[in-house]
């Protein structure tokens, strides 16, 4: 989900200029907006349907002119000084990433085009990048700042080693990097968000970022894995993984493209409704992961429904 307008004065984070439809530009030293929170299960009282979709009115999401993800070209950074190279959460999102490209899950997004063409399902996995460095006691990730600084952290020492460290921005403005921290949730109501920004050693390229705090034993990110093939932990990040690269493929940046009246991505709208055991992923791994908001599958009536009920998610089965 998207915040704007008023909301984000209510959030102070209007401190940057508004760009178009009211949604702040992202830059390395400006705060781009959250984009795309997934919020957890206790943190945001569901909207009923008739408020969301204004009785009469279709709960497609609609396209704001913007641009989409043509394909993505990934790289996590795992940041916190408690991660250690042999963590699951690691090892299991590697595979996660690996897999998801020309998944039948991946797929459930390439319906949506935007400025620059159309959504596809291909997305390369670089590998990841472990940053042990603290993050200092009282980091605020309501901001995307810190987030943005980290990514921002490792283009830089992507480009003084000649890429062979750090990360060197996909050039095609389809670079994803995710940050996975080692920081609890505590009391904020979101497990994750994706934004987007630039950073100076990237020149004008666009980089999508996200963060995701530690969702271990955290029963509001935690999609209730009983399959034994994940801990906890790594199912929960796995979980809040799919919804939020899904959102950035389809809704990457300012101006917006694809979410409904109410500021819903393709993820938001089906959070939380898991209507198949475990999804198998290209390289045969297999996840338990919500399904995505679909325009052609509810006006066909062949998505499955959301928890208000509109059949418009496709499981990626
Ligand atoms: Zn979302």
């Amino acid at each position: 989900m998207k915040l704007r307008g008023l909301v984000f004065a209510t959030l102070c984070l209007a401190s940057v200029a508004a760009g178009a439809q009211g949604r702040p530009e992202g830059s390395e030293h400006g705060d781009p907006p959250r984009l795309g929170e997934h919020w957890a299960k206790d943190g945001k009282a569901p909207v009923a349907h008739e408020a969301r979709v204004g009785g009469s009115t279709s709960p497609n999401m609609t396209y704001h002119s913007g641009v989409v993800l043509q394909k993505t070209v990934v790289k996590a950074i795992f940041w916190g000084s408690s991660w250690a190279p042999s963590d699951d959460k690691i090892t299991g999102l590697d595979a996660w990433y690996s897999g998801y490209g020309g998944s039948n899950y991946a797929k459930t997004v390439d319906e949506y085009g935007g400025s620059n063409g159309q959504v596809g399902p291909s997305s390369t996995y670089q590998g990841h990048i472990l940053d042990t460095s603290a993050i200092p006691a009282g980091t605020n990730f309501s901001s995307t700042s810190p987030v943005l600084a980290e990514v921002c952290k490792q283009v830089a020492a992507g480009s003084s080693s000649g890429g062979t460290s750090g990360i060197t921005v996909d050039s095609s403005g389809n670079g994803y990097y995710p940050v996975y921290t080692d920081v609890p949730r505590g009391s904020a109501g979101f497990c994750a968000w994706h934004s987007y920004g630039t950073c100076s050693a990237s020149g004008k390229t666009r980089v999508q970022i996200a963060f995701f705090f530690k969702l271990d034993g955290d029963a509001g990110c935690d999609p209730v894995d009983t399959s034994g093939l994940h801990s906890q932990g790594l199912a929960a990040l796995a979980s809040v993984t799919a919804h939020e690269l899904s959102e950035a493929r389809s809704d990457p940046a300012s101006p917006g493209a694809w979410y409904d009246s109410q500021g819903n991505e393709n993820g938001d709208k089906c959070a939380w409704i898991f209507p198949v055991p475990l999804v198998t992923f290209a390289d045969g791994t297999k996840w338990k992961l919500q399904g995505e908001w679909s325009n052609a599958a509810y006006t066909a009536g062949t998505g499955y429904p959301n928890s208000t009920g509109q059949k418009g998610c496709l499981s990626g089965l």
